[in-house]
């Protein structure tokens, strides 16, 4: 059973998972809880050159930002990188199932879309699709959670498409479950 299963690895999704997994080493309620990203590969970010994204050198390709996420992700052995699509969720906070399109199958206490804003193609009671508010383009989506338990992170959550504000998303997304864990607002800090 993953305390958090996240769907979707791209910047919103991989910054949730990191901010999820660095709360380890600070709360004690957070320890030996595992986590799990499942994504299939689409991420927006893979195309794009980044000449624009705070603290990123102007020309780094989209793709080698999300290799740097995915990397500092992968320093916690809590957090388990699934390649794969997700085609089904059902369940209740506490035991959600993750059915892959393969046929795997996840159990997780709480479940993040971050599935991007181009289409929402899994069966699920436990967001609303709704059109994406800030597309620059019609006939984008965003989803609105419906179920305790349930959350959504980045373009799926409506957000504007930058870089910043995804990965912005994830990490407040990634707060509210330390939070809703520790019954207290937490922020993840380190001093000099
Ligand atoms: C050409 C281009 C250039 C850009 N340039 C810039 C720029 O210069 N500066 C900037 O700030 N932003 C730029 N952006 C925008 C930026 O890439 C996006 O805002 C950002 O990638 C959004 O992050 P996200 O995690 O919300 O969604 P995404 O990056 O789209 O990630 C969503 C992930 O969810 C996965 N997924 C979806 N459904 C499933 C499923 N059923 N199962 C498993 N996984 C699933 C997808 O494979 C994907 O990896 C650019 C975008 C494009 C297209």
């Amino acid at each position: 059973m993953y305390a958090t299963v996240i769907i979707g690895g791209g910047p919103a999704g991989l910054s949730c998972a990191l901010t999820l997994a660095d709360g380890e080493k600070r709360f004690e309620a957070v320890r030996g809880k595992r986590f799990a990203v499942v994504d299939s590969g689409s991420s927006d970010a893979l195309k794009a050159v980044l000449n624009n994204v705070p603290g990123i050198k102007k020309g780094t390709t989209g793709e080698e930002f999300l290799q740097a996420l995915k990397s500092q992700v992968e320093e916690f052995e809590s957090v388990n990188l699934i390649d794969g699509e997700v085609s089904e969720v059902f369940g209740k906070k506490g035991k959600f199932k993750i059915v892959l399109s393969d046929g795997r199958e996840l159990e997780a206490e709480r479940v993040v879309f971050a599935t991007g804003f181009h289409s929402f193609n899994i069966k699920t009671e436990l967001v609303e699709v709704i059109p994406h508010p800030r597309s620059p383009r019609p006939g984008k989506v965003a989803l609105r959670p419906k179920a305790e338990g349930v959350f959504v992170a980045g373009l799926a959550a409506g957000e504007i498409t930058m870089i910043a504000t995804a990965c912005g998303s994830g990490v407040d997304v990634a707060c509210k479950i330390l939070e809703d864990w520790n019954g207290k607002v937490v922020v993840g800090h380190d001093k000099i």
